[in-house]
């Protein structure tokens, strides 16, 4: 997952978890840039630092659309998971659909989050069919 060079994302358990490939990294994404001194003064450049700005679906910032999905999981499994659980699982559900945050092609409303979690179980139930 280290090759991950995405700019986008959001922090999620306090871990920074890229908006298009889903994966998982210690902290922030940071950009080092010179800021070049405006007059000829001899001063040394400064050295400012941009980070990775945070990933949005109109106005849902990726961890709040997690959280979404997180708190679907709990309700749907009667508190079968821990928040932090939850959110992490919801990661792996994102992963899943191989859709980057903010795609057309998905619903990033909460209707669209909960959508995603209730189609991710609808698979464990057929698991449990199968092993039964
Ligand atoms: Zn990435």
């Amino acid at each position: 997952m280290a090759d991950c060079t995405h700019w986008l994302g959001d922090e999620v358990n306090g871990i920074w978890v890229c908006a298009r490939c889903f994966s998982k990294h210690p902290e922030r994404p940071r950009r080092y840039v010179m800021e070049l001194s405006r007059e000829s003064s001899g001063r040394p450049a400064r050295q400012m630092v941009i980070l990775a700005p945070i990933a949005q679906a109109g106005d849902v910032p990726l961890a709040m659309f997690i959280d979404f999905m997180a708190r679907r999981l709990i309700a749907r499994t009667r508190g079968g998971f821990h928040m932090a659980d939850a959110r992490d699982y919801a990661i792996e559900i994102l992963r899943s659909f191989g859709e980057p945050f903010g795609s057309d092609d998905l619903d990033w409303t909460i209707a669209g989050a909960w959508e995603m979690v209730d189609e991710d179980m609808q698979c464990w139930d057929h698991d449990e069919r199968a092993s039964n």
